[in-house]
């Protein structure tokens, strides 16, 4: 009904445009008969052929937004409906990609269609919308029927969706919090319970049972908290309402997927509040590429059997790149005059170079030099505290979770499973968690000065650090991109001089 109304509006925006387009064109020719005898009858040909092409491209102006739509970039118009500016191209692209039956289950990596959201659209009616096009995506009617019989939007989703942390967590922070005596303990007798399930997964996928383990309490601590919200409701709420409507959509459909190959039970398939589901928290774009069936059954259920979520988890590291045996780093020791600038993520260097630097492991010993692997030196609480090298498998978590301090966290967490000791370094003193309000205004004074090139969004990660580090190599400090309170108040002074 929609999409015919729209139709409709573009049709008559076309006959305004032609009806423009025609009136300029008489203009011309009546201007250059005034004075001009000889060019009257080569106006007056022009003319005609001007009509006729006219005519056949009015004739011909819809199929060619139906086969052409995603090349009409960026015409705004007015929704009649909801007088919002509305970009044309989106409108145009999503129906030809529901008339095309374009939209497949992706990776989010590759999610690239962008559908158009009016955001007064009743939930009832974009549900109707959506189960059309998951009905052109090989879901059944009984999956649909099954899948939606109880479907609502959730507003706590919508709020915890929105809200705005006041608060970074500090790297020793996240560690204490991640990592307990306790859960150490646990591991360590998961690692022993399911010794040959792990071993067999190892041999199968090449990923270390302790890796899995220590992902497993990261998650899910070991399948306790996986998140009670039904799979679908979430999905849907953030699929109609949220800001990132796209991606949700199409995780969306790769839920349906899920219920139609028989997995789970919608009943049971239950998520964080953003979709993460079972005890790996899967999305579940994630769970329908890497979900794996650990006990031959035909079923993937990442949520009650344990050798689906260690094979699933293996078998996702392990296609996007897991190297066998290898580690995925360790604490260092740096010497005294170690220039930090060298600590950057995207500075890879042999562990024989690292050594003849004069880093060592944090016992004291020497680093392994017989090898040829490569590794980056991070600081994630700057010079002042513990320094990591760390390498490809290290690069190969943060493909599961972007977080430093999650990748980290997860790797002390395996070797503490294998009875390695706590960390050496020790947080800064008087380490303080940047607040929201100090990450944006630090962003916006790295830009003002020139050193920082993107979105100013609260959100200290490796690009802002960059621009620190640059900021400081500038001015001639130990450039370790550490946004300590005194860095920032001296950047701000930089800007805006206390009198
Ligand atoms: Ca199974």
């Amino acid at each position: 009904m929609l999409e015919n109304f729209w139709r409709k509006y573009l049709q008559i925006k076309q006959k305004i445009f032609m009806k423009q387009t025609l009136g300029n064109s008489s203009l011309h020719f009546l201007s250059l008969t005034k004075n001009n005898n000889g060019l009257f009858w080569i106006s007056f040909l022009f003319g005609i052929f001007s009509c006729l092409m006219l005519f056949w491209l009015y004739q011909t102006g819809e199929s060619y937004h139906e086969n052409h739509g995603a090349e009409e970039i960026g015409e705004i118009v007015t929704n009649p409906i909801s007088g919002k500016p509305f970009i044309l191209n989106t409108l145009v692209e999503n129906l030809s990609a529901q008339e095309n039956n374009q939209l497949e289950c992706q990776l989010p990596k590759n999610v690239s269609i962008v559908h158009a959201i009016n955001d007064k659209t009743p939930f009832k009616q974009w549900l109707n919308s959506f189960k059309a096009e998951a009905l052109a995506n090989d879901i059944s009617k009984e999956t649909i029927l099954v899948a939606f019989k109880n479907v609502y939007p959730i507003q706590k989703v919508i709020d915890l969706d929105r809200r705005q942390k006041e608060y970074s967590v500090t790297f020793s922070k996240y560690l204490r919090n991640s990592i307990s005596a306790r859960r150490i303990e646990r591991g360590k007798s998961i690692l022993k319970k399911y010794r040959t399930l792990l071993k067999n997964i190892e041999g199968e996928y090449g990923v270390q049972p302790q890796i899995l383990v220590a992902l497993w309490a990261m998650e899910s601590n070991f399948g306790k908290n996986m998140g009670n919200f039904s799979t679908i409701n979430t999905l849907a709420t953030l699929a109609h309402e949220g800001r990132r409507h796209s991606f949700f959509r199409n995780e969306l459909l790769c839920a349906l997927h899920i219920l139609e190959e028989g997995h789970i039970h919608v009943g049971e398939m239950k998520s964080s509040w953003a979709g993460a589901m079972g005890q790996p928290q899967f999305m579940p774009s994630t769970f329908f590429y890497y979900g794996a069936d650990g006990d031959a059954d035909s079923k993937k259920d990442i949520w009650h059997n344990k050798a689906d979520v260690l094979a699933s988890a293996a078998n996702y590291l392990n296609q996007i790149g897991w190297k066998s045996g290898q580690s995925w780093g360790l604490e260092v020791k740096l010497p005294k005059m170690f220039d930090p600038y060298q600590a950057r993520f995207s500075e890879e260097k042999f562990l024989k170079e690292w050594h003849g630097l004069g880093v060592k492991k944090s016992n004291g010993q020497q680093l392994s030099v017989n090898n040829r692997i490569k590794g980056s030196i991070i600081l994630p609480s700057g010079i002042k505290g513990p320094a990591f090298l760390v390498f490809h498998n290290f690069r190969i978590i943060r493909e599961w979770n972007k977080s430093m301090n999650y990748a980290l966290t997860v790797g002390h967490l395996s070797d503490r499973l294998m009875g390695q000791r706590k960390l050496v370094g020790k947080a800064p003193k008087g380490e303080k968690p940047l607040t929201r309000k100090q990450a944006l205004s630090l962003q916006r004074n790295l830009k003002i000065l020139g050193f920082y090139k993107n979105k100013v969004d609260g959100m200290v990660g490796l690009k802002s650090r960059n621009a620190i580090r640059e900021y400081q190599k500038s001015k001639g400090i130990p450039a370790d991109g550490y946004p300590s309170s005194e860095l920032i108040l001296q950047i701000q002074n930089s800007i805006f001089p206390l009198k």
